[in-house]
């Protein structure tokens, strides 16, 4: 299936390392991170800074933010002299490309916003005066948004409302891309979820009203989104909730009762199968672990690499896993067969174990959620 394109880290510098620190663990996941020291490749100002290595996720926000002992977005290092946000990992800058960022962070726009603000929204900032595509941009205010959730109003509602108006210029930009239509429905889709956080209801129900082409998306998570959504936003609410309460919504919905509460395109939605409501044999549970496993080493190799997807094997017999995300997966449990290799963010992949959900292939979503 499709694919939006990862809304991630950026690429980071990561020099010398001075210290490491596991941030959080459970069982093998964790979150590391450490101070290294940075050096400004405009104008060679030393200085420390905290930046993430690795983490693992153990779910999706509505608003696309990963769950779990993860940082996000992860730490973008920031010049204290220029405030250059230190966007590029492990490659030198060319002269023409400093002189052109030297008169971004030297000019009168960037000097202004980037003060007092985020280092992801001096990013997003710095982006717009490069003339970056208008998803990129919106996606670096979307990040811009989740660091300023620390800090609160009004950081955030204007890291949103700059990505809502990046994510509406990327919809009407991309309109005639063939290529992009994923990008697209995502352009179309945040935005309402962006307007309900921040308490914009009726942009958010407009927004959600005219958005019924995002039904044939094709994103596996689209449909339930947007029912959430729609609960949500009748319901007043603007806080945080995960694209995994999707299918236990669905079924609570579906009692007699609370079905008047709800929208009323309630009843094209199929509930979906949610595994981790049912009991699960070993087998079973370490199938599901193994997918969540998979599928956060995919996410992992595709922000550290800008790629858009990665394919991966594992050998049944020891569980060995290769390709390109062996570097944070070794191995899964043994007996597993990899029906679907092939992963991409919005997509899925699929498992097969003989001993779990009675032998048929496991298909997972892009967080590693069972979906069927
Ligand atoms: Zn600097």
């Amino acid at each position: 299936m499709c694919c939006p394109p990862a809304i991630g880290h950026p690429v980071r510098v990561l020099p010398r390392v001075l210290w490491i620190v596991s941030l959080a663990a459970c069982g093998l996941q964790a979150h590391t991170g450490g101070m290294v020291e940075c050096v400004c490749p405009l104008d060679g100002t030393k200085f420390e800074a905290w930046q993430d290595f690795s983490d693992t996720a153990f779910g999706t926000r509505l608003d696309l933010k990963r769950l779990g002992p993860i940082a996000q977005p992860w730490a973008l290092a920031q010049c204290p002299k220029c405030r250059l946000p230190l966007f590029q990992r492990e490659v030198e800058f060319s002269e023409q490309e400093k002189s052109k960022l030297r008169a971004i962070v030297g000019g009168k726009r960037f000097t202004e916003e980037s003060k007092g603000v985020s280092a992801y929204f001096a990013y997003a900032v710095l982006r717009e005066e490069l003339k970056e595509d208008p998803f990129a941009i919106a996606s670096t205010y979307l990040q811009a948004s989740w660091e300023a959730e620390e800090t609160g109003e009004p950081a955030y509602r204007k890291a949103v409302e700059r990505a809502i108006r990046w994510f509406d210029l990327a919809a009407d930009q991309l309109r005639v891309s063939a290529e992009k239509q994923n990008e697209r429905q995502l352009a179309i889709y945040l935005p309402i979820e962006l307007s309900r956080r921040i308490g914009e209801f009726g942009a958010a129900r407009e927004r959600l009203n005219a958005s019924a082409s995002l039904r044939e998306s094709g994103i596996g998570w689209m449909n339930g989104a947007l029912d959430l959504e729609r609960q949500l936003i009748n319901a007043g609410d603007q806080s945080c909730h995960d694209i995994g309460e999707v299918a236990s919504r669905e079924r609570s919905v579906a009692a007699p009762g609370l079905k008047t509460a709800v929208g009323t395109d309630q009843a094209d939605t199929k509930p979906a199968p949610n595994s981790s409501t049912t009991a699960l044999n070993s087998v079973e549970a370490t199938l599901q672990n193994d997918g969540r496993q998979l599928a956060s080493a995919c996410a992992q190799y595709l922000l550290e690499n800008g790629a858009k997807e990665v394919e991966f094997s594992v050998d049944p017999e020891s569980g060995t896993v290769s390709g390109p995300i062996a570097e944070f997966v070794k191995s899964i449990a043994a007996g597993t067969k990899v029906i679907d290799g092939s992963y991409e963010p919005g997509g899925t992949f699929s498992l097969q174990n003989p001993g779990a959900f009675a032998g048929r292939a496991v298909v997972f979503d892009d967080s590693g959620r069972i979906i069927r």
